[in-house]
């Protein structure tokens, strides 16, 4: 199978091969064709098997079939939606690659930055926009954006945007849009919640997967090294420096926990960086950065900020805490193994957390292998203490939750700049990633 058999056109082709692509991920073979064709997608794919591409793609294709003419202002024609700022940037990245040779225009809006230049950019009229909702409700809200021309609509990694409380920014978002349109919806795991969304949004879709419901990236080694709390860091450290790790993704469950262990680390000579919601947008581009062109060892992320976060051939991924929710460790060790590369997960694992291994590995359907470390042995008398999961924190995900994490009415447009995007974690709200 190769990309032209898709029936892709000469300009996608033609990038596609700049990208130094061979062959089609089995998601884009399987994908492509149906949205070529106009259908909904039900895609069950992790980050790591291509699937921006294989969305992108189909939808750049069929934008130009579409052909509207371009006289005057371009109505905005698709829509993707994203849960973090740093998946949006890089989707609209990708489309940006993939669509270099069409065209077509596109943009990408996000909270935590000026909308002012976002309202300028979308005055002068984009074909495509890439969007985290609630941001994009704000624009919706300023009537500085028309929806009702949307052909397609995209929904990536719908999983963590329901997981995140974005359900009802998301029906606010489908209430403008035009009926008749086509529908991509891309999810990691099949929720209870997934699959509603899923048949009320989709019209008989083809179904895309190429992993299994709700397992880990086969690629991935994975290993538990059970070691006291107060001692991971020491352990994290020799593993980093004993093995010669080059590019580190850490995890932590708080920001406050992430911000502490970058500076332990570079404590221990090894150079960090820590990526959270509490950090500007500028603060976490220069750190991704860093970390891309090797200048930072160790990234120390929470879940929400690491989301969407696209390093090629990530080798490492450690979770120095295990995350308060199962399925957060199959996006966090999909971080490594990614299009085919080798990847390794390590779980840094206390006695507080032997609860949480069970419930992951219930979810995998299968035992991560244990190996002790000669020397950082548990200390058997050591007994269980609650987990920290931040202040007030609460044990189960904050699905269902509102949107924004504000009661009704008490929203504040006048600080929309910080309210939107994947790290909008607003204060004093309960739920397990609250501190994240
Ligand atoms: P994604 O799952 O969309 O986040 O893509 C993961 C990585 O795979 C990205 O770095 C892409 O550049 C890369 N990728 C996408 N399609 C292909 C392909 N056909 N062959 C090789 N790498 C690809």
């Amino acid at each position: 199978m190769s990309f032209k058999s898709l029936g892709l056109r000469t300009e996608l082709l033609r990038a596609v091969s700049e990208q130094g692509y061979s062959k089609p991920t089995p998601i884009q073979s399987k994908g492509i064709p149906p949205v070529l064709e106009g259908r909904d997608i039900m895609g069950g794919a992790q980050t790591g098997t291509g699937k921006t591409a294989g969305f992108t793609l189909p939808l750049l294709q069929r934008l130009m079939e579409s052909g509207q003419a371009t006289k005057g202002k371009r109505p905005l024609r698709a829509l993707v939606l994203t849960p973090t700022r740093e998946l949006a940037a890089q989707v609209e990245d990708s489309i940006d690659t993939y669509g270099k040779y069409l065209p077509l225009k596109s943009m990408v809006i996000f909270g935590g930055v000026s909308i002012r230049p976002q309202i300028d950019k979308l005055r002068n009229g984009v074909d495509i926009l890439v969007a985290t909702p609630g941001r994009l409700l704000d624009h919706a809200g300023q009537k500085t954006i028309d929806l009702s021309n949307i052909e397609i609509l995209v929904l990536d990694e719908a999983d963590r945007m329901l997981d995140m409380g974005f359900i009802r920014d998301i029906r606010k978002v489908l209430a403008l849009l035009p009926k008749q349109k086509q529908t991509l919806l891309f999810s990691a795991t099949f929720s209870k919640e997934i699959r509603v969304l899923a048949h009320e949004l989709l019209e008989k879709p083809a179904l895309v997967e190429v992993a299994r419901h709700n397992t880990a990236a086969e690629r991935v080694t994975q290993v538990v090294h059970p070691v006291d709390k107060g001692r991971k860091r020491e352990l994290l450290s020799w593993l980093i420096g004993s093995n010669n790790w080059k590019q580190v993704l850490v995890f932590t469950r708080t920001k406050h926990g992430a911000n502490r262990l970058a500076k332990q680390l570079e404590g221990d000579g090894i150079t960090s960086a820590a990526i959270h919601g509490n950090k500007s947008q500028g603060a976490r581009t220069k750190a991704l950065a860093g970390f891309k062109a090797g200048d930072v060892r160790v990234l120390v992320a929470t879940d929400i900020a690491a989301r969407g976060l696209d390093i090629d051939q990530l080798p490492h991924v450690v979770n120095f805490e295990l995350p308060n929710v199962p399925e957060d460790y199959v996006h966090r060790i999909g971080r490594t193994g990614r299009a085919g590369n080798e990847g390794e997960a390590i779980s840094l694992v206390c006695v507080d957390e032997l609860k949480l291994l069970r419930d992951i590995e219930r979810l995998l359907k299968r035992e991560i292998p244990k190996v002790v470390m000669d020397g950082y042995e548990p200390d058997p008398s050591i007994k269980p203490e609650p987990i920290n999961k931040g202040r007030g924190g609460q044990q189960r995900s904050s699905r269902g939750r509102s949107g924004d994490g504000n009661p009704a009415g008490k929203r504040n447009s006048g600080n929309s700049n910080n309210r939107n995007s994947g790290n909008r974690q607003s204060k004093g709200r309960s739920g397990n990633r609250r501190n994240a």
